[in-house]
């Protein structure tokens, strides 16, 4: 039997105040329609608001957060709250311009006429979050699809619900607040909501859950986003030096003890320098500071936050040892503990689980490879594609590979950064989903656009109405020979064709 940690937190079940999901739904379309009329800037001012209050009460947030899921009190600043104020703050400068209607040329064909674009709402929107970023997660999807203009149903996860937290933090923005719905629950709950046919799904978590959440959505047509796992690969070229890239491959790999979407899980070293690149290593992750209950902020890496995670660790780290891996540091963890202490394997082969299947664990395999093309080959060579990362001092080539990496993301020269600009959007080649968190694109994600043509009001009719006649079948037929043939006189030609057709177009009868 495998004991859990004490401090992991007891499964959710649903919690919607004794409400029905049909009511909350309700309630979220309610608010969704007694808002429409609010303008960018009112919704802008809610998310000043909210950021206002992260910052406030961040030390509260790094504690919640902390004691639910385990990590360590700077992994938790970082990532839950700069992660997450960026973002707010990026809102305020950037949706604007990203949100506002927008002029499309109109082509000559159809000279007379405007084109507009508008970026409008679903309406109520599901977001349904994963446990390894309770708070960022939550408040970036949030934020995003409210600024949109939806309202928002969210579900975090049954292991990481921080009961209250998101609530609390956004009644500082009291319309924000009344158009955000959290209900607390499981995979079923999530399951539910979905049969409450939302305007949108947007889902971070796992492929085998996004493969559920997508099928059951085929069913209503309901539009999905998915940001899934990753296998993302660092490649570092003899040339990069080895304090900077070891220093980078280690955070990289065990920040948030390695339950991080885009957590280093595959390293791959250029021959020439791969033993001094691996002692290196090694002597580097000896000094990290690894414990539970972080009070001052000197730990490094916390504790694991669920034991089935844990339990994977074990199963990738058992497996790459029987198939001739070497356990270069660390050991193969306790089931008992979730305080798992990072790993470095060498002598990794591709047909290794540690290799092939996402870990989302501190755990790190080490491959070399001899030349650019078969970096680039092994780094591809996976079903994920969510980010990457380059070292190396040579910029074409740094270029070349970052061009070549199937992946979202590339971080060059660093590590997990692609997704620390919010300016840049962050989500998955292949397996890792598709849609875009942040970013023009992941704020355009909670919108549907409508396609506005403008036209004259009067008598004209125009030229393709009825009736078809074989002089006006004729015209056209001029008319686009003009349009699509180069000629020196082209222009002129177009402008004669096109007056004849109008004209003919005149007379209906
Ligand atoms: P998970 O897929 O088990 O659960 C995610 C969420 O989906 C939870 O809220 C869960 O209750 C819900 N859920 C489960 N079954 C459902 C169903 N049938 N219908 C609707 N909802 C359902 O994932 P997890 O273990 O919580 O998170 C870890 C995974 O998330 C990893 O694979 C990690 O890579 C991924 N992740 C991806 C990103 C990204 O942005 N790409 C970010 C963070 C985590």
């Amino acid at each position: 039997m495998l004991f859990d940690h004490p401090y992991q937190v007891k499964k959710w079940t649903k919690s919607i105040g004794g409400r029905s999901l049909k009511q909350v739904f309700n309630e979220a379309q309610a608010a969704y329609v007694q808002q429409r009329g609010l303008t960018l800037d009112e919704r802008l001012g809610q998310i000043r608001a909210v950021k206002k209050a992260i910052l406030a009460r961040r030390e509260s947030i790094v504690e919640r957060v902390m004691a639910e899921v385990g990590k360590s009190r700077t992994d938790a600043l970082i990532a839950e709250i700069i992660g997450a104020v960026d973002w707010l703050e990026w809102l305020e400068r950037r949706a604007r311009k990203v949100l506002a209607d927008e002029k499309v040329p109109t082509p000559i064909t159809l000279l007379g006429k405007k084109s507009r674009l508008y970026h409008e709402p679903f309406g109520v929107v599901l977001i349904i979050c994963p446990w390894n970023y309770p708070f960022h997660n939550a408040i970036t999807g949030i934020a995003a699809a409210y600024v949109a203009g939806n309202a928002v149903i969210y579900k975090p996860s049954e292991h990481a619900p921080c009961q209250g937290l998101v609530e609390d933090i956004i009644a500082a923005a009291p319309l924000l607040h009344a158009a955000v719905k959290v209900v607390y629950g499981d995979g079923k709950t999530g399951s539910e909501l979905i049969e409450q046919r939302p305007g949108k799904i947007f889902f971070t978590g796992s492929c085998a859950t996004g493969e559920k959440i997508m099928q059951q959505a085929a069913r209503h047509l309901i539009p999905v986003e998915l940001e899934l796992g990753g296998k993302d690969p660092m490649i570092v070229f003899a040339d990069a030096g080895l304090k900077r890239p070891v220093a980078g491959a280690l955070w990289g790999a065990f920040t948030n003890a390695g339950q991080s979407c885009s957590a280093v899980e595959r390293l791959l070293v250029e021959d020439s320098v791969h033993d001094a690149f691996v002692a290196k290593l090694v002597e580097e992750a000896g000094k990290l500071k690894v414990a539970e209950g972080d009070s001052k902020g000197d730990v490094d890496i916390g504790r694991m936050t669920v034991g089935f995670q844990r339990d994977k660790v074990v199963e990738h780290v058992k497996d790459a040892l029987a198939k001739g891996a070497k356990l270069v540091f660390g050991q193969i963890p306790a089931t008992f503990d979730l305080l798992v202490k990072p790993i470095i394997l060498t002598n990794v082969t591709p047909d290794m689980l540690v290799w092939r299947d996402e870990t989302f664990g501190p755990v790190l395999p080490v491959m070399r490879f001899g030349d650019e093309g078969e970096a680039v080959k092994l780094a591809n060579d996976s079903d994920y594609g969510l980010c990457a990362s380059v070292f190396t001092a040579d910029k074409s080539r740094a270029d070349r590979v970052t061009r070549a990496l199937e992946v979202g993301g590339v971080s060059v020269n660093n590590v997990n950064m692609s997704e620390g600009n919010p300016g840049l959007p962050f989500g998955g080649y292949k397996r890792s989903g598709f849609g875009k968190l942040r970013g023009p694109e992941g704020l355009l994600g909670f919108t549907r656009s409508k396609s506005v043509l403008i036209d004259v009001t009067g008598d004209k009719i125009e030229a393709n109405w009825y009736p078809y006649t074989s002089g006006k079948y004729e015209r056209f037929q001029r008319f686009i020979h003009a349009l699509y043939t180069s000629h020196w006189a082209r222009l002129v030609r177009i402008a004669w064709t096109g007056l004849r057709l109008e004209a003919f177009s005149q007379k209906p009868r």
